[in-house]
């Protein structure tokens, strides 16, 4: 899974530090710093809830691609 935290739209609400600190965490300015780019899969839940409760949309889960056998 590929995970990104845009800092422009970061408002410090900080929900995402609660939900997966893991993967997310304050930087001295209280924006967010993504720790984690690609969290493993057990982490899947806690990153989409974070992803959910961001109140600027900062966060964003890629969509996964299917991986379709002898594709390209
Ligand atoms: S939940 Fe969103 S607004 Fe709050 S700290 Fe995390 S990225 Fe920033």
């Amino acid at each position: 899974m590929k995970v990104t935290a845009d800092r422009d739209r970061c408002m410090a609400a900080g929900h995402c530090v609660v939900t997966a600190p893991a993967v997310f965490d304050h930087g001295e300015d209280g924006l967010v710093v993504l720790l984690e780019p690609e969290p493993g899969e057990e982490l899947r839940t806690a990153v989409e809830t974070a992803e959910d409760l961001c109140p600027s949309r900062a966060i964003v889960v890629a969509a996964e691609r299917a991986e379709v056998a002898g594709a390209e």
